[in-house]
């Protein structure tokens, strides 16, 4: 019992921690508890850390970390490649001398020392293309093709030039500040593969989670069959207990697993790790997938969420009116509004947060005494037009106008995401992704 409720204990605060550091960001949870102790486990913690490391080792140690700390979170680097290929690498060695003698066995048949091999490879290779692929650099070349791929929402994106890369920014591309480049279809950044996520990568991302999934659930499921089949052969299934009456009593299932766990060690604990590990990828990949069928990428998501966040304070209004085209051409060249045209009918939308355009002019101004990286500020410029819903300066003119004839949006599904083409085409999209050069 004591062995069960250890692992439970471990996992369950393993499994909020993760919880914290992935969502704590997110709009609905940063806010609240979960968000405080994101900010504890990021930024508190790392100063208490330093401020240690400094009383204790001097200055000349800590500014090495703080080079090592910049090193690790601010460029591109393969600390956690190499963490991946060890684990992996690691897990295989001890499946290799701990369970490949017990196959072929009593419920493990032999083909399995076929397969086993093609699953390794087929595992690192993923890993191999995903890290390597070009997830759709937007260069001189190909930034007018990649500008014509994807039309403007007006909401999440708008037409402007990324002032790092110095080319016109398409939409749903964002510029890396770890890549040092504009992506077109940016999902994300992963540390794991060292390379960002986008249009053209995107397949081979979701091909790596599904075969680092499919490695996990396999050899948890070898590793179970291989301990039945030792439990059959040391005879467990006759085996008994005696009871505090002093009554003989045949060995439960679960008795017998943790005997087994208790026997053959690191077995069990690989089998554990790689159940695991499996659960926590399939989560990261169902949400993966559910991304992709819903048109959206993990950097939209974020951006939607902010703006579920401005429609629950009641600060999103969409302002319409009728209008001929040259009208619509003048609203259309206003940025932070979308104008869709729906039989005949111009329907222009506007956004205000008052709130909030007090917090931009500070990070404006903050920016403009910080001119020391470039790389970074473009991604935090992003970050905070994220926060701001894509607004632009005449927001006060507009927000008197649409609180006179405006609607206000009670939900975020009032507002069509038109990224999203329907199942099949978005999927399409991610599986077979247009070609950016060429
Ligand atoms: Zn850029
Ligand atoms: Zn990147």
């Amino acid at each position: 019992m004591d062995l069960l409720i250890a692992i439970t204990i471990y996992l369950s605060i393993l499994g909020f921690i993760v919880f914290i550091v992935l969502m704590g960001p997110s709009p609905r949870f940063r806010h609240g508890p979960i968000g405080r102790m994101h900010r504890f486990l990021t930024v508190t913690l790392f100063e208490w850390i330093g401020y240690t490391f400094r009383k204790v080792f001097g200055n000349r140690v800590s500014r090495a970390c703080d080079r090592l700390y910049v090193y690790l979170t601010e460029e591109t680097n393969p600390v956690l490649q190499i963490v991946y290929l060890s684990l992996l690498s690691g897990s295989i060695y001890s499946f290799y001398i701990t369970a490949w003698h017990h196959i072929p066995g009593p419920y493990v048949s032999k083909i399995h020392v076929y397969i086993v091999p093609i699953v390794i490879i087929f595992t690192y290779s993923t890993f191999i293309i995903a890290s390597l692929s070009d997830p759709g650099k937007i260069t001189k070349e190909n930034e007018l093709r990649a500008c014509r791929m994807f039309e403007y929402d007006l909401l999440l994106f708008q037409p402007k030039k990324c002032r790092t890369c110095l080319l016109q920014k398409p939409a749903r591309s964002k510029h890396c500040s770890l890549c040092k480049m504009c992506i077109a279809k940016f999902d994300h950044h992963c540390a794991w593969i060292n390379n960002c996520v986008g249009l053209r990568n995107h397949r081979y991302f979701i091909l790596f989670l599904y075969a680092t999934f499919q490695i996990c659930v396999y050899g948890a499921y070898l590793i179970y069959c291989i301990l039945n089949g030792i439990a059959k052969k040391m005879n467990l299934h006759t085996a008994f207990v005696y009871n505090a009456r002093g009554l003989r009593i045949p060995i439960s299932r679960y008795q017998t697993a943790l005997f087994l766990i208790h026997q053959e060690r690191l077995l069990g604990a690989l089998g554990l790790f790689a159940g695991l590990v499996g659960l926590v990828i399939l989560i990261f990949m169902l949400y993966q997938l559910y991304l992709v069928i819903t048109g959206t990428t993990a950097n939209e998501s974020f951006k939607w969420e902010d703006l579920d966040e401005i429609i629950m304070a009641g600060e999103f209004w969409v302002y319409e009116k009728e209008s001929d085209d040259s009208a619509k051409k003048s609203d259309d060249k206003e940025a932070g509004s979308s104008v869709e045209k729906t039989s005949g009918r111009t329907t222009a939308i506007y956004w205000i947060q008052p709130r909030d355009l007090k917090q931009r002019q500070n990070n404006e101004d903050n920016d403009k005494r910080n001119n020391e990286d470039n790389d970074r500020k473009e991604g935090d410029r992003e970050d905070n037009d994220r926060k701001d819903g894509g607004r632009e300066n005449n927001e006060n003119e507009r927000n008197s106008k649409s609180q006179q004839i405006g609607r206000q949006v009670k939900r975020l599904s009032e507002i069509k995401n038109i990224y999203d083409k329907g199942l099949w085409k978005n999927l399409r999209e991610v599986l077979l992704p247009p070609l950016l050069n060429g």
